[in-house]
């Protein structure tokens, strides 16, 4: 199959193209498109077979459900049992926006989009591409990060080009994405609701609007002996090719045990890689030294990360230090992923 990439601006949407890409998703095939959080692989909602091919292209297990992404609030009601008072206010609060809800499924959406489940996922993105793409969809956009399973979520279309090109009808070109890290997703089938995936909607955010809310145990931990309730969770995601290993401590302590490590690796004959912040980058003595940034925007370090991961890959480095980025907030999400990647690989020094 020929993938056809063309470019969109965000600002000026050239409708004819927007009409032709919702015109391919609407005949069961695949878009590739832009949103605030990471790019999407867009597919029919509603239809089995266009979810099959999501799958098919991704190369994902079919019992990890696909996100459903609509473009306005009255397209609510039709997928889910009903539109529960918390849903009617965390989408006040966030959408459109980065927060995925678990709801009870309605007839109308098919089990091959959800993994089986009798739940769906739906999110609202505020992406004005996204937007307007479900819009000449249909309404109803099935849509997982547009990678290869197992790789990092695309955070350009270039990426989106080295994962799927030959494998979909077309990619929607907007640039660099916003966000960098995937939307918060929060169950709200249990009371009180749990954050089954950390995010840019804190959860302190969560908690200022329903009151309470729990945390997913399996969200920071890799031997909770839980399995983690998102089924996406526990397939190995997110992870370079090279050995990672994140580094916690104090700042002198985590320095000299990274270069100790990098200074072995080198040894043996190693490429070494290191994610590190601003402030220290200079410190280490890697092949292949990243940054994320300044250690107190912990957005661009959110932003960063997926890039950084897929260049260590494209660079072919073997052994990679990060430093550690706890906190509250966004920072949730940012060791979620780390953590994930590293395949909960953490030395405490
Ligand atoms: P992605 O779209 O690639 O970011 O992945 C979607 C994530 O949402 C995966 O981790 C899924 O397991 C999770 N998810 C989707 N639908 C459901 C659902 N009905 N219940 C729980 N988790 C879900
Ligand atoms: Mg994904």
């Amino acid at each position: 199959m020929d993938t056809r990439v063309v470019r969109i601006n965000e600002q000026h949407i050239d409708d004819t193209l927007i009409r032709e890409a919702g015109g391919i998703i609407k005949a069961g095939g695949l878009v590739a498109f832009p949103t605030e959080t990471v790019y999407g692989l867009g597919g029919d909602a509603l239809n089995p077979a266009s979810s099959k091919k999501i799958y098919e292209a991704k190369g994902r297990p079919s019992d990890n459900p696909l996100i459903v992404h609509i473009a306005r609030m009255e397209s609510l009601p039709a997928i889910v049992e009903k539109v529960p008072e918390a849903a009617k206010k965390l989408a006040a609060a966030f959408w459109p926006g980065p927060l995925t809800m678990i709801l009870k499924k309605s007839e109308t959406v098919p089990r091959e989009t959800t993994g089986g489940l009798d739940t769906v996922a739906v999110r609202m993105p505020s992406h004005p591409t996204a937007a307007a793409l479900i819009e000449a969809s249909g309404g109803y956009v099935a849509a997982p990060s547009a990678n290869r399973s197992g790789r990092p979520s695309p955070t350009v279309a270039e990426y989106v080009v080295e994962d799927l090109d030959g494998r979909i009808e077309m990619i929607l070109d907007g640039g660099d994405v916003e966000l960098g890290l995937e939307s918060t997703i929060v169950d709200l089938t249990t009371e009180p609701p749990v954050i089954l995936r950390p995010g840019f909607v804190t959860e302190e955010a969560l908690a200022g609007v329903l009151g309470q809310v729990e945390r997913d145990a399996a969200l920071f931990s890799g031997d909770s002996g839980q399995a983690p309730k998102a089924p996406g969770m526990k397939y190995r995601h997110y992870a370079p090719e090279g050995e990672l290993t994140i580094v916690r401590g104090s700042a002198p302590a985590v320095t000299d045990y990274i270069n100790a490590g990098l200074s072995k690796g080198r040894k043996n004959n190693k490429k070494t890689g290191v994610i590190a912040t601003d402030e220290t980058i200079g410190s280490y003595s890697a092949d292949v030294p990243r940054s994320v940034g300044k250690r107190m925007d912990v957005n661009a370090v959110a932003k960063g990360l997926y890039r950084i991961l897929r260049e260590f890959d494209d660079e072919s480095v073997e052994l990679i230090y990060s430093e550690s980025f706890d906190g509250a907030g966004v920072s949730q999400a940012v060791m979620n992923r780390l953590l994930k990647a590293a395949g909960h690989r953490v030395i405490d020094v």
